[in-house]
Parts: structure tokens; sequence; C-alpha cells
């Protein structure tokens, strides 16, 4: 790991800058929101993030191939960090990614942070995508939920600890 100070603000719009020739083909906008208050330094590694978020965009760039909107959300929750799990205090920096595609049907939503899982067809997904961006996040000492409605897409959140 290479941990350093950055602005996940800035690393996301240069996700979006890296995505923009793919999603733009498929008529798929991101769009990213920033809750006013919310602080935006934190200590990652950069690159092991912007891999996370690439993971994630993709897959809903993917989920949508009539196009649509990837809304991305940042604010700053309360949570239990790695270190002090059971105080539950720690500041988190919550990632919420909403896409507008066909959503998780609820019998997959359980096996789709597993390596190899797709439901894609042979050629398009490896299965790795989200085993990976869970992986990255759980070294980061934070978490990914998932929440999705069939028909109303999919919505990600990862939960990275702010430095203290
Ligand atoms: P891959 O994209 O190669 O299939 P991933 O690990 O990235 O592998 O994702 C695993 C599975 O999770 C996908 O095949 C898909 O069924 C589901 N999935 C992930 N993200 C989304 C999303 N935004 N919308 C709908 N389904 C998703
Ligand atoms: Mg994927």
């Amino acid at each position: 790991q290479d941990i350093a100070t950055e602005n996940i603000a800035f690393l996301i719009r240069q996700v979006f800058d890296f995505l923009h020739p793919m999603a733009s083909k498929q008529r798929v906008c991101f769009s990213l929101v920033k809750e006013e208050s919310a602080e935006v330094q934190l200590r990652v590694d950069g690159s092991q993030i912007q891999q996370v978020l690439v993971n994630l965009l993709m897959n809903s760039v993917q989920a949508m191939p009539e196009g649509g909107k990837v809304y991305v959300n940042l604010s700053n929750v309360q949570g239990p960090g790695k270190q002090n799990a059971q105080s539950g205090s720690a500041k988190m920096m919550k990632i919420r990614i909403v896409d507008e595609g066909g959503g998780i049907r609820k019998d997959d939503l359980e096996h789709i942070f597993t390596p190899f899982f797709t439901t894609k067809t042979i050629g398009t997904g490896t299965g790795l995508g989200l085993s990976i961006a869970h992986g990255i996040v759980e070294e980061h000492g934070g978490w990914i939920d998932v929440e999705s409605n069939v028909q109303n897409g999919a919505c990600f959140s990862v939960y990275l600890p702010m430095k203290d």
C-alpha cells in the first residue's frame, strides 16, 4: 500500500474522466454530489481506491445498456472503524453509488462479492470486480454495503475511515 493524503472528490473526478469514453458510448452520465459540510481528505492508497471506484462504476455502466445516470454522493458518517469496532465512533467517509440499471436479484445479493461470481455472458465479466473492491476496502479498515431493488437499480456504499 502507498498511503497518502488524498482528496476523494478529486480521485472520483479522475475516474469519471477515465470512464467517460466507455460511458458516453452508452449514453450513461456520471454526477458527483458532495454534502456541503463533508470533509473529503483521507489517508488512502489513491490508486487502489480508484480501482474500487472503476470496478463499481463499470458495473453500473454495464447495468444500463439503454443509458441512464450514475450518482455518486459523498458524506461523512459515524460508524464502527477498524480500531474501535466496539465503540462505534469512528468518522467515516461514505461514498454512495446509485445507478438506474436493472438492480440485483435478491438471490444473487449474497454471492456478488464471491470471486468469479458473475451473471454476465462469458467474455464480458470475470466476476472479480466486486471481490477485488471488497478486499481493498477491508484493507483500508472500511466496508461495502449493498442495497438493491430490482427495477430501481443498485446502490453500493463504500465506507472508509477518515484520518484522525
Ligand atoms: P462482473 O462485473 O465481472 O460480473 P463483479 O464482481 O464486478 O463481476 O460483479 C458481480 C455481479 O454482481 C455481476 O455479474 C452482477 O450480477 C452483479 N452486479 C454488480 N454490480 C451491479 C450493478 N450496479 N447493477 C446490477 N448488478 C450488479
Ligand atoms: Mg464488474
